[in-house]
């Protein structure tokens, strides 16, 4: 489970109530079971099920994050696909994701949204074994969020990819490169895709343009593919 740093006290970890019900009634822990805690920020602890609390046993090293960071760029789709999104892709191990607005996008999101979407990667990190949760930035404009890509990214190694369902470009697979990389950054659109101007935009500030393959695939299922191939590349 995942657990915030005012729950910890000495050796002790305070559960709340989602989470006894988590160990107890889904994951079935009786008094004395051992389950893995972790503060979501690459430290974990073996821990001890006792009563409405644990006991932090020992410090261990979980060994389920990917050698590359990656910064996940999407343009915010319909309806609650976003959460798919956020869901799918932090079991997959992506470090950041960055909701944008496009020309082209539908949803608006409320400030409620932002929760919502971090309570959810908690969860997805939780249900992977991971030991980071990752980062849901706020959503800001397509050109906003360039620009701190870009500003990011200076002293790391890093490939900057945008997701573009039309055009001769090459495929992501054939582009990744895995030797020495430190950061990805990949961007997908929304359903009614980029504009030609975004497309632009991002080429200008080293953005290279890449093909998921020859179908179309919508808007939630573009940036799991994406992650999958980046996984599939870099994992050894
Ligand atoms: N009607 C849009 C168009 O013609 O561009 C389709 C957009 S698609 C539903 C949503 C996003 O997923 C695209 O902007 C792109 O980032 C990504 N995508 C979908 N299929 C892709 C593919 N085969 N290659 C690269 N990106 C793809």
């Amino acid at each position: 489970i995942a657990i915030a740093p005012s729950q910890l006290q000495q050796q002790q970890i305070f559960l709340t109530k989602e989470q006894q019900h988590y160990l107890g009634r889904v994951l079935r822990l009786r008094e004395g079971d051992r389950f893995i805690a972790m503060d979501g920020k690459g430290k974990s602890w073996l821990a001890q099920l006792t009563g409405e609390q644990a006991q932090l046993l020992e410090s261990i090293s979980v060994e389920t994050e990917l050698p590359v960071s990656i910064t996940l760029m999407v343009a915010l789709p319909k309806g609650n696909g976003f959460d798919e999104i956020v869901r799918c892709c932090t079991e997959l191990g992506v470090t950041c994701i960055a909701p944008v607005l496009s020309d082209r996008t539908l949803l608006h999101p409320s400030p409620q949204k932002l929760e919502r979407w971090r309570r959810i990667a908690a969860e997805a990190a939780e249900q992977s074994e991971r030991s980071f949760v990752p980062t849901i930035l706020e959503p800001v404009t397509f050109s906003t969020g360039l620009s701190s890509a870009i500003s990011n990214l200076s002293l790391v190694n890093s490939q900057q990819y945008i997701c573009v369902a039309r055009g001769e470009f090459p495929h992501l697979k054939d582009c990744l490169q895995h030797q020495g990389q430190e950061k990805i950054v990949i961007a997908t659109g929304p359903e009614g895709g980029w504009t030609t101007q975004e497309v632009e935009n991002a080429i200008g500030v080293g953005f290279q343009p890449v093909s998921l393959g020859r179908r179309i695939l919508r808007a939630v299922t573009a940036p799991v593919v994406a992650l999958s191939l980046i996984t599939a590349a870099c994992e050894v």
